[in-house]
């Protein structure tokens, strides 16, 4: 950079921060060490400046002096993802968490998010009036960031990914446009949001269909001995695809953290868990899940009654912000016991005892979307299994990063391909990765992205490169 570009880029940092509404942050400001950070701590980067979005205007004036100084963008909702997109070297973040109002109305069934909600925003303001939208299963995840890839929560075999819910948007464009986007106004586009990750643009609201429930649920928790994984596991599904589309569950492999919430005894003992929510009333869910918590002699029970606020906030302790992530995904089209070895011996050999292997069991009303309908792709698949390397000390994070892979390839011959885009710690695989998990509707996003942002402004994600596009060395 010559030095009258790097002139040019500080005078419209310092215009861009007198024409906003909210605050720049930029190096030197007392509190650039706290905003340059993203809750994932392996993520060590020095933006040249953090707007602070208050208003749709803010967002538009961030995003028109990114595309004329050419300095790289990057769009922060919640700022959870675990490759650090929320945040990027030397360019310029647009952070939304000012942005953070959920109106709900409770006639049409309707909520208005704004686009740097968290889920504990979304699910306070909706259980007020007796309303959940489907969303993610940790209450600091941005709403944007989680919907725009997806959405997989406790409701999902009942409502859908979270992106099913999504029916319209305010949206800034790579040209500074301001969008009001729904079934009417840019079918094309609400297509493209509902799985498309954040390639078309900043989205400042998301409006979303909500669902009566709560305010009290049954939660299964129940934690076995990791021995029984084969029989818990092949009984788990059984059970689930026996209940219906009311039950949604994650099975975990992993070791019994150091909590008071757990007997002393068992503290970093391996075991299989299973824990599930009943999409409808507390007394039938008890009946519904009272299987789940029976599939062999447990280490311990958890289960109960309890606020839905409450059941989204139970994983929080597990993931504080700052400790070290390394993450991925793989979809399964079905768990064999062979498969269920694998697990066993890899959540073994964890170097971390944070670790944990997820297994998410899709199906049910993800499977009713017709494949297509939405920008998300692998709708039909059974499962989706994230090795989590959780660690603290950097010391350690060779030997996590090489666990999560080694889990991943040692996975890989019961995988059907692709992933589940929001959970990938770094996008190593590149577009390989991105094009595989979107399968069929690739070449229709990249037809779409071509329209929204011809530049690849936003490219700060899981992306997807606009059809036409040179590529390098092409
Ligand atoms: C502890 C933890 C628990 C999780 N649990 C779940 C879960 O239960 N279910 C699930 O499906 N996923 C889950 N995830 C994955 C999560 O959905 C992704 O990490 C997601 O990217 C988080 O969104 P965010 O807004 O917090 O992230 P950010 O880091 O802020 O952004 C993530 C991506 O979305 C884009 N983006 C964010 N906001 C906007 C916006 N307003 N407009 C346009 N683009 C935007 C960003 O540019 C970036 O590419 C979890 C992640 C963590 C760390």
């Amino acid at each position: 950079m010559t030095s009258t570009t790097t002139g040019t880029t500080s005078a419209a940092l310092d215009a861009l921060e007198l024409a906003l509404s909210g605050e720049l942050v930029r190096p030197g400001h007392a509190e650039f060490e706290e905003a340059r950070r993203v809750w994932n701590g392996m993520i060590d980067l020095r933006p040249a400046a953090i707007a602070r979005c208050a208003s749709t205007a803010d967002v538009t004036e961030t995003v028109l002096v990114a595309a004329r100084t050419g300095l790289p963008l990057a769009v922060r909702g919640g700022g959870h993802n675990v490759a650090g997109f929320g945040t990027v070297d030397g360019g310029i973040v647009v952070d939304l968490s000012p942005l953070n109002g959920v109106v709900v109305d409770p006639a049409t069934r309707r909520a208005r998010v704004g686009g740097g909600a968290t889920l504990r925003d979304l699910d306070a303001a909706t259980q007020a009036h007796g309303l959940v939208v489907p969303a993610g299963v940790v209450s600091e995840t941005g709403v944007a960031g989680l919907t725009l890839s997806g959405g997989l929560g406790w409701l999902r075999r009942k409502w859908g990914l979270t992106c099913d819910n999504l029916v319209g948007a305010e949206l800034v464009t790579a040209a500074g446009e301001i969008l009001r986007v729904d079934a009417e106004t840019d079918p094309e586009l609400l297509w493209g949001l509902r799985g498309g990750g954040g390639n078309f643009g900043v989205v400042t609201e998301l409006e979303f269909e909500a669902h009566p429930l709560g305010p009290e649920v049954f939660f299964a928790f129940t934690l076995f001995p990791l021995e029984h994984a084969r029989g818990v596991l092949a009984e788990h599904e059984r059970i689930v695809l026996a209940a219906g589309d009311d039950v949604s569950t994650i099975a975990v492999l992993g070791h019994v953290p150091p909590l008071d919430d757990f007997p002393a005894e068992i503290h970093e003992a391996p075991f299989v868990a299973v824990l599930g929510v009943y999409a409808g009333p507390a007394g039938e869910g008890e009946l519904a899940l009272q299987p789940l918590r029976e599939l062999a002699e447990p280490l311990a029970d958890l289960s109960g009654r309890m606020p839905f606020v409450d059941v989204q906030q139970v994983y929080d302790p597990d993931y504080p912000a700052g400790h070290r992530y390394y993450w991925k995904s793989a979809n399964l089209p079905a768990l064999p016991a062979v498969a269920v070895d694998v697990l066993v011996e890899q959540v073994r050999r964890a170097p971390s005892k944070h670790s944990t292997i997820d297994v998410w069991l899709n199906g049910g009303a993800i499977a009713g979307v017709a494949e297509g309908a939405t920008a998300f792709s692998g709708r039909g698949g059974r499962y989706v299994v994230n090795p989590e390397a959780n660690w603290e000390d950097p010391a350690d994070d060779a030997a996590n990063v090489a666990w999560a892979r080694h889990v991943l390839a040692a996975l890989e011959e019961h995988a059907s391909g692709g992933a589940y885009l929001n959970f990938p710690g770094f996008l190593e695989e590149g577009q390989a990765l991105v094009r595989a998990s979107h399968g069929a509707n690739y070449e229709r996003l990249a037809r779409l992205k071509a329209r929204l942002d011809p530049g690849n402004l936003f490219r700060r994600n899981a992306n997807v490169e606009p059809a036409g596009a040179a590529r390098p060395g092409s």
